[in-house]
């Protein structure tokens, strides 16, 4: 059996968007989950789409994310140069180009733009495209090297009959059988001599012995040239495996508007890099059982490439958010603490123990930035509703609190150790001496000390965060509030 060979062949135009990612993500799982080689081609023959630092951030990408390629540019391992211009400079697409035009499946065309804009054109999956009418095929070889020695513009365009079928298959859609009709002549090698994506792409997965083509679905419609061209050159094609759109939640293809259809928007807003790609790796494929949290090297177990889906993949951005809070959850104390330090103290200004605090948070986030809302009550007391105090379950009302404070308040002044423990014992204290459940005390100290109706602790730990000073400034706050309600 021959080792699987995977290939991400990213185009340097920008961020890395998701579909890119989860691309990477499984072309790197098929190969390692079967033993076999990953690796990372740049394809940068569209220089018009070239966009400066794009490569910088795909290195950055499989990096961080632990998509460690075992070739590539940086990397040798025998089939470079690893990135299609450079590839380009060895002459590799003219050659093979030329092979074909011997072959007659493809031909010299010099058209001009003039020409071309007069042609008519059809509007193929939402694209404008001009459908060639083959006028330069008819160019006797005398007539091509005349041009050609006048040093005049070209293009090479793939020769495909109008009559007959092509057929390819994908292991996931199986056979997919076109009218040669439908297909364009479509361009190899451009005016600029750079060969196009359609046609580097087949010549370099077959010269880099790539053995599993896995690609977004917005490229089955071409595959079917592709398959004509390995035809041509009498190359064996490699298992193509289309994965299927990824959509937002109004099912529509996920876009820059979403606000979160790049790597890098998730990592701006608060994710974590091994939930982002556990989610992703889930965007279209799902294990035998209900498993949801896997560490990479869990999915390169589990991967069965077999039961990739062909449906839409939702990108569910709560669940993304869920799955995120359950990494945090599962995080070291000290390391959560290193990531939750910068946004505790955007929050708070005042001392006060932050670690205590971290702790607190630590179940109760998704994303790192949920914790400024739970902590910022800390800092400022903040304006509240005095109806806060009634509580059905606690059997309080807004009397029974003032009364409950107004109690409290002589026992809390006298109080000097402010630690949790010695305050919870002074609360407890005065529930038995009233005769009381806890709640019917607690819950009008938690209220006058956080002005909120959910708190990331009890009463007691926040007054030991706030200190005497401000405990006893919040509490005669609260019954000032309940005397004038
Ligand atoms: N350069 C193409 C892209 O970035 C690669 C597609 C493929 O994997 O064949 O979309």
């Amino acid at each position: 059996m021959t080792k699987i060979r995977t290939r991400f062949a990213p185009s340097p135009t920008g961020r890395m968007h998701v579909g890119n990612l989860r691309s990477a993500l499984y072309e790197f799982l098929i190969a390692k989950h079967a033993g076999g080689e990953f690796m990372l081609r740049i394809e940068d023959t569209d220089q018009e789409r070239f966009v400066e630092g794009a490569v910088d951030i795909i290195y950055r990408t499989m990096e961080k994310t632990g998509l460690i390629h075992d070739e590539g540019p940086d990397k040798d391992g025998g089939f470079g140069p690893y990135v299609q211009s450079e590839r380009m400079k060895t002459g590799i697409y003219m050659k093979y180009a030329q092979e074909l035009v011997e072959k007659g499946e493809a031909y010299y065309c010099f058209c001009d733009k003039e020409r071309l804009s007069e042609l008519k054109s059809e509007v193929v999956e939402g694209k404008e495209i001009t459908v060639y009418d083959k006028h330069c095929l008819s160019l006797s070889k005398e007539e091509v090297d005349a041009n050609l020695a006048a040093g005049k513009p070209f293009v090479i365009r793939q020769n495909i009959p109008n009559e007959g079928k092509t057929t390819f298959h994908d292991e996931l859609y199986g056979d997919i059988t076109v009218d040669n009709a439908e297909l364009d002549d479509m361009i190899l090698i451009k005016s600029d001599g750079y060969p196009t994506y359609n046609f580097a792409n087949v010549v370099d997965d077959h010269t880099m012995n790539i053995t599993h083509v896995v690609r977004g679905n917005e490229y089955l419609s071409s595959s079917p040239k592709y398959q004509r061209l390995y035809d041509a050159f009498g190359w064996e094609s490699p298992v193509y495996i289309h994965l299927p759109l990824i959509t937002d939640e109004n099912h529509k293809k996920l876009s820059k508007r979403s606000g979160h259809s790049s790597f890098e928007d998730l990592l701006e807003q608060g994710f974590l890099t091994e939930a982002i790609v556990n989610f992703i790796a889930l965007l279209g494929w799902s294990p035998e059982d209900n498993t949801e949290i896997f560490t990479l090297d869990e999915l390169i177990a589990n991967f069965d490439y077999k039961r990739i889906s062909k449906s839409p993949a939702v990108f569910d951005y709560t669940k993304l958010k869920w799955m995120n809070g359950e990494y945090i959850k599962a995080m070291d104390d000290d390391k959560f603490y290193e990531m939750a330090e910068p946004y505790i103290k955007k929050s708070l200004s005042r001392e006060m123990d932050l670690k205590k605090i971290a702790s607190m948070v630590k179940t109760r986030i998704e994303v790192f930035p949920d914790i400024c809302e739970l902590v910022d009550f800390l800092e400022e007391l903040p304006t509240y509703d005095t109806a806060m105090y009634e509580h059905k379950k606690m059997k309080t009302t807004k009397d029974s609190s003032l009364k409950v404070l107004q109690e409290l308040l002589p026992k809390l002044e006298a109080q000097d150790d402010y630690s949790n423990d010695a305050l919870y014992q002074l609360l407890l204290a005065y529930v038995e001496e009233k005769g009381c459940k806890n709640g019917y005390v607690m819950w009008p100290v938690r209220t006058a000390v956080s002005g909120k109706q959910m708190t990331p602790a009890g009463a007691t730990e926040i007054m030991e965060l706030l200190g005497k000073e401000e405990s006893l400034i919040r509490i005669k706050k609260g019954i000032e509030l309940l005397k004038n309600a």
